[in-house]
């Protein structure tokens, strides 16, 4: 699908909606955080709306990388097999002097699929592509967006928060979540600082061109000289369209040039390419990689998350894939203190979990565009986790080094015929006996399975939450209940 029929798709659809003035969770922003958490309320069947300042979808192909644990993240959202339909593998970089090949270059450190990690590499598709689909997903579900709608104002009370819009009429929310990127206005009208630091003084463009000349089967890299300032350009085939996605940085005090002829002139004078080889410029803007973490990561009844809560470096591919990550950690909160089924509480898990987690991967992008780290095990995401979250509860002792505990990513697996990503896929709790005839207790809405020991899992019951942690793991399901019921479990 190309970009305007993107654009006349959503605003189509949405921007005359009718919208509720009360909502159980309104969502600021309708970026990859804003419809990630939009589908997953949706298929919680929460009463939620999304509202988007813009009128149509984010039109460019900025964050194009995806990696392992979102690929997961995804396969539990349904949107999997559109994501691996509408990318592809990233390409070798090339490296390029006085236009002759010089040299291959690794980006990633190689990784194969394995049985309990199915979704090894970083997987490239453009960020517009990611939100078509995400969109596409929360609109089957039956959720909602509303564009052209700028909040602009909110204020809070005991029972929710009314929002206000440039535009028409203000909504009352139970909940607000501000995914409006990192110039957030909702965290800005909370009064939330963010702590941080430059990365690099210089600006960088980031565009989406047609170009002649070069092939699509690497990762083009020119490297700074003294004739540009000491500034890189990089040109990348962006898998399943016919667009290059061109990155160069400016020394400090630039005015980068947006225009497509200042686009022309960038990659002509750094490259063998004329500037004619540029046939189209589809989108471009630029940015000054910044390393910011929110204080806060809620206020009262408002979380902040995505973007709005962290940003960093494009560097090693981690702002999208966190801030999904953001949204599913909180999406399955929400529904479960909103169905009344958990207290209020489970809701401070969110930024207890998320803003380590975020903390942790700000220095890991800095560092990787520093140059001082490469891309490997640490950016694909997989070994993030909740070990020191209070709702992460190992009731077993004297596990040796190396073994799953309560906290981490509950892994996939094939053991006697069952998968067990198709055992966590949907919205429920798991409880997973793994080599032991412990006979868990029957817990309302939760999936059984029991399988013969594996590997990966030693032996125990491990209760899986909807975001495939495991919240609880113990020898038998002894203490079990009392965990059940604080988490928002029915206990049978
Ligand atoms: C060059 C570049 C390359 C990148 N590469 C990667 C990568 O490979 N992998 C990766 O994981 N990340 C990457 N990123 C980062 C990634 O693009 C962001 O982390 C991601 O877009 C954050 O998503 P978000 O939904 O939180 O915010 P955004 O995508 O910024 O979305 C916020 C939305 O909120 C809307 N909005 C703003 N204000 C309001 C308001 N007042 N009212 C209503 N709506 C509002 C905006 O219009 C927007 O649609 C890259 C970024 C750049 C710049």
């Amino acid at each position: 699908m190309e970009l305007n029929s993107v654009k006349e798709m959503a605003v189509g659809a949405e921007t005359d909606m009718a919208v509720d003035v009360d909502v159980d969770v309104l969502v600021v922003g309708a970026g990859p955080t804003g419809l990630a958490l939009g589908a997953d309320l949706a298929r919680r069947g929460v009463d939620a709306l999304v509202v988007e300042r813009a009128d149509g979808l984010f039109p460019g192909s900025r964050g194009k990388g995806i990696q392992p644990r979102t690929m997961e993240v995804f396969d539990d959202l349904g949107v999997l097999d559109a994501i691996r339909a509408a990318g592809g593998d990233y390409p070798v970089g090339m490296i390029w002097q006085d236009g002759r090949r010089v040299g291959e270059h690794q980006m990633f450190d190689p990784a194969e699929p394995t049985d309990d990690s199915p979704y090894n590499a970083p997987w490239m598709v453009p960020q517009w592509r990611t939100q078509e689909i995400l969109f596409a997903r929360l609109t089957d579900l039956g959720g909602r967006v509303a564009f052209g709608r700028e909040m602009v104002a909110l204020a809070q009370d005991e029972d929710g928060v009314t929002v206000e819009f440039a535009s028409g009429a203000p909504v009352h929310a139970r909940y607000v979540v501000a995914a409006d990127g990192g110039r957030s206005a909702v965290r800005r009208a909370l009064g939330i600082a963010m702590t941080g630091e430059t990365v690099d003084p210089g600006p960088m463009l980031v565009a989406d061109v047609r170009i002649t000349g070069l092939d699509r089967d690497n990762w083009h890299v020119f490297p700074p000289s003294e004739d540009t300032g000491g500034g890189f350009l990089a040109i990348c085939p962006l898998a399943g369209t016919e667009d290059f996605q061109v990155v160069a940085q400016f020394p400090d005090g630039t005015d980068v040039d947006l225009s497509p002829d200042g686009i022309r002139k960038t990659v002509a004078a750094r490259s063998h390419l004329s500037p004619e080889a540029v046939t189209e410029v589809r989108w471009a803007s630029d940015f000054r990689p910044r390393t910011a973490l929110a204080d806060r990561f809620r206020a009262g009844r408002v979380f902040l998350a995505g973007d709005a809560a962290h940003i960093h470096s494009p560097a090693g591919g981690q702002g999208l894939n966190t801030s999904v990550q953001d949204a599913y950690n909180l999406g399955w909160k929400l529904g479960t203190v909103l169905r009344g089924a958990a207290p209020g509480s489970l809701l401070d898990t969110y930024e207890e979990e998320r803003l380590p987690v975020a903390a942790d991967m700000l220095g890991l992008s800095t560092r990787v565009h520093r140059g001082e780290l490469r891309r490997g095990g640490a950016t694909r995401q997989l070994g993030l986790g909740y070990r020191d979250s209070s709702l992460a509860v190992e009731t077993r002792t004297d596990l040796p080094d190396g073994a799953l505990r309560a906290g981490d990513r509950a892994p996939d697996g094939n053991v006697e015929g069952v998968r067990l990503f198709d055992v966590f896929r949907g919205p429920h709790w798991t409880l997973l006996t793994v080599g032991t005839d412990a006979e868990p207790p029957v817990l309302p809405g939760v999936r059984t399975a029991r399988i013969g020991s594996y590997e990966r899992y030693g032996t125990g019951v491990f209760l899986v939450r909807p975001d495939g942690y495991v919240g609880w793991a113990g020898t038998d399901a002894r203490d079990l209940p009392a965990y059940a019921a604080r988490a928002g479990l029915a206990v049978g």
